[in-house]
């Protein structure tokens, strides 16, 4: 016989779900304001323990998060779960910090071309603007945590050198940032890449806590996972019905589906803490509320192990 080895020594990993901001922030259906709180609530319940719920962005640039504050007031709390809300700026730092988040995200583009086009500002210029931020939120006892978007590729540039982002992660860890997030927000992930990025960060930014953020745009998402599991990574991000996608970049789609990958940790024995049936349930609401098919699997076809009635089922040559 065989012995089976492991995929992974990794037994448990952190999900954030990022649908309430990067899912739906340029998706054209305003989701009203109580719907994005009952989100909230319901993600919370279903075991999620970091959110990403919104950003204080200008109202003008996403319209569609330009209630930020009053999610934020809406939600029924919970000393379990981590409310992070990504902010631009020390102007979105201080309305963050007012509406009481419990993290602040800044993030920075690696390719200088993407930061340009993106935030309109040069890599350095953006990571100096981070410091106040980091004053701000230090000041209201707020962690912060630094996001690289383009880690593995820019629709502009093509690859981006893996010494960018361990830069990044290097001075997110100088600002005494809590934790770092390799960005796929262009789909370009690979799992060689994904060992490559994660071991140099690793070597730049000890103290930085990693997480993987993957878009499914070229079908490859979950596969990254796996080359994360592999690297001993336990904390990733994903959005309920595989919502997102960068309106900065040309055909992005969207994030790795959260019940999908769900389905794969809890298929692998690994512990998420995370309903999935009820992660199912608000996938099929966010369908239904912004009025498309969402791109998630398991909201279609189901657990393996649902059982259906056989009349149900064509046969033969279907
Ligand atoms: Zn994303």
């Amino acid at each position: 016989m065989t012995e089976v080895r492991p995929y992974t020594s990794v037994r448990t990993v952190e999900v954030t779900e990022v649908g309430p901001r990067d899912g739906i922030q340029a998706d054209p259906t305003f989701v009203p304001t109580a719907r994005k709180i009952d989100w909230i609530n319901r993600l919370i319940d279903a075991g999620v323990r970091r959110i990403e719920a919104t950003s204080f962005v200008s109202p003008r640039a996403v319209p569609q998060l330009a209630d930020a504050a009053e999610v934020m007031k809406g939600v029924k709390r919970s000393k379990d779960t981590v409310l992070a809300a990504l902010v631009p700026n020390a102007r979105g730092a201080i309305r963050a910090a007012e509406a009481g988040v419990d993290q602040i995200v800044v993030f920075v583009s690696a390719s200088e071309s993407h930061n340009l086009k993106n935030l309109n500002s040069t890599i350095d210029d953006s990571l100096k603007g981070f410091e106040e931020v980091a004053r701000i939120a230090g000041d209201a006892g707020i962690p912060v945590h630094g996001a690289i978007a383009t880690s593995f590729g820019c629709p502009f540039e093509g690859n981006v050198p893996v010494e960018n982002v361990a830069r990044i992660a290097k001075a997110y860890q100088d600002m005494g940032f809590v934790g770092m997030s390799f960005g796929d927000t262009t789909g370009m992930a690979t799992p060689p890449l994904v060992r490559e990025r994660v071991q140099a960060v690793r070597a730049a930014a000890p103290k930085l806590s990693q997480v993987l953020h993957f878009h499914n745009t070229r079908g490859i998402g979950l596969a990254n996972v796996m080359a994360g599991l592999a690297e001993g990574v336990d904390r990733y991000e994903a959005s309920f019905g595989g919502t997102g996608g960068c309106p900065f970049v040309p055909k992005a789609t969207g994030n790795i589906c959260t019940e999908d990958l769900l389905y794969l940790l809890d298929e692998m024995g690994i512990e998420t803490g995370i309903d999935i049936r009820k992660m199912i349930d608000i996938a099929c609401d966010a369908e239904a509320v912004l009025g498309r098919q969402l791109p998630g699997q398991l909201m279609k076809a189901g657990l393996r192990l649902d059982l259906h009635p056989m009349d149900s089922v064509r046969t033969a040559t279907g």
